[in-house]
């Protein structure tokens, strides 16, 4: 379904996902707080992409580096000279954009005349140590590439590594964007998780393709529709400094195709200028060939918050309900905040015990959330909004069979099960078995009224 920015927004901000930024003082543009379930969204799609793109690879290394890095990084990486936008200033409200987000010299908000483009570097500065002078300035990362460009030695020497071989990285990112919006498409802070991937020159081209077309597979693996995703190549024009080649895979979000990644070829661009600014020897010796050469550099790059507005798009959905609408996420099981409810069918104090049993248990494996207030269908509607994939339901009958029931959120199909297959039946559920295939004593059930 096409879906409206305002009411993802909305959602985002009345269940806990995320909120703006020093709100109680007016907020903070373009930079966002990740509230309850907000925080576990975000640390599951890190998970998933640290467990993917680390954890179950040998060609892969991790690394967490530093914010604050020496200036002489940005001076050696080109950002200090070319990491800029252009920037243009409405001459009659004095808005300020980025050139390539105005048209015909005339300012997207009021129609005014614009100023000519000048050039404004999107680092932040700041000060390092206790005196404020220029020669104690050093900047906020605007990447976390660098960080990892000038640990390749040490990793190198470290990690026992034969080309080809990736390192990935985490962490904070700052960029002083001139126009922002779009929620958290465009943030002044955020994350990125970051992968450069070193190959001998001449395999670059299929090391290319081969990223482009694995990180496209990660996100319909993890529930994003096909049809969603598109690949865009930059031409000369939009060619960052250090790219000799460079391709978007771009996402349908409601306010059109932008971009989701970049998986840029950086050649040997990062590695050269560091070595030639560091005067250290950062090549690669093949000890097959015999040969010392720089390592070219495939570069697969996104920003985990707007990774997280691709996945609560393409999961936002509207169903009809009776007279009302059915709200709900239909996030990737990995993904949701969530994984399992624990609802006693009421508050009825001989059903409490084993509700908390239940609970007790299910917790120990997955992340579980408790509720007992209100109507069984209201609450099975505050767990669809917040995609949880499972509800289990503890009624008057399980106190005398020890069943209990499991609610699909997608299907809203229910069926019944022993308490001693319970755990288990709910992690097979959440990999992916069907409903439908019952643990042993299971069996269909029509389910409570919702
Ligand atoms: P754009 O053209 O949108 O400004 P970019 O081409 O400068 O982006 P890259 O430098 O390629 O972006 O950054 C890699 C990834 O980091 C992007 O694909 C995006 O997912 C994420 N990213 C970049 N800037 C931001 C931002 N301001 N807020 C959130 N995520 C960002």
């Amino acid at each position: 379904m096409k879906v409206d920015m305002d009411k993802l927004v909305s959602l985002c901000k009345r269940r806990g996902f995320i909120f703006q930024s020093s709100e109680i003082y007016g907020g903070l543009s373009a930079c966002w707080d990740y509230g309850p379930l907000g925080v576990e969204l975000k640390r599951n799609i890190k998970e998933m992409w640290w467990r993917d793109m680390v954890r179950e690879r040998d060609d892969m290394v991790g690394l967490d580096s530093s914010v604050l890095m020496h200036r002489a990084v940005w001076s050696a990486s080109g950002h200090e000279e070319g990491f800029v936008d252009p920037l243009m200033e409405c001459k009659a409200c004095n808005q300020r954009w980025r050139a390539d987000d105005t048209k015909d010299g005339r300012c997207p908000d009021c129609g005014g005349e614009l100023t000519e483009p000048r050039m404004f570097n999107l680092m932040f500065k700041t000060f390092f140590g206790p005196v404020e002078e220029e020669a104690a300035a050093i900047y906020l990362r605007p990447e976390t590439a660098q960080g990892i460009f000038v640990n390749f030695a040490n990793v190198m020497d470290t990690a026992r590594k034969k080309l080809p071989f990736g390192i990935a990285q985490i962490g904070k990112a700052f960029r002083n964007e001139i126009t922002t919006g779009n929620f958290i498409f465009r943030c002044r802070e955020f994350e990125m998780m970051e992968i450069e991937f070193f190959v001998k020159p001449d395999t670059a081209g299929e090391w290319f393709s081969y990223w482009l077309e694995e990180r496209q597979n990660w996100y319909i693996k993890l529930g994003i529709n096909k049809e969603n995703l598109r690949l865009h190549q930059h031409g000369e024009d939009e060619l960052a400094h250090y790219a000799r080649v460079c391709y978007d895979i771009d996402y349908l979000f409601p306010m059109g195709w932008s971009e989701l990644e970049g998986i840029a070829d950086r050649g040997d661009f990062d590695l050269a200028q560091h070595a030639k600014h560091s005067g250290k020897d950062l090549s690669y010796f093949d000890p097959d060939s015999g040969e010392r050469f720089m390592p070219y550099v495939i570069e697969p790059s996104v920003g985990v918050d707007r990774a997280a507005l691709a996945f609560l798009v393409d999961a936002y959905d509207e169903e009809p309900d009776k007279d009302d609408i059915r709200v709900l996420l239909r996030l990737h099981p990995d993904l949701a905040p969530v994984k399992v409810a624990v609802l006693p069918l009421s508050r009825n104090e001989t059903l409490v015990p084993m509700a908390k049993d239940v609970y007790a248990a299910v917790r120990k494996c997955f992340t579980a959330q408790y509720d007992d207030a209100q109507s069984i269908g209201r609450r099975y509607r505050r767990q669809d909004e917040i995609g949880t994939p499972l509800a289990v339901t503890i009624d008057f009958q399980s106190l005398e069979d020890h069943q209990v029931t499991i609610r699909e959120r997608d299907s809203m199909k229910q069926i019944r099960v022993p308490v001693a297959e319970l755990t288990g039946t709910l992690e097979l559920k959440l990999s992916g078995e069907p409903l439908e295939v019952l643990p042993p004593g299971g069996k269909y059930w029509l389910g409570f009224e919702e």
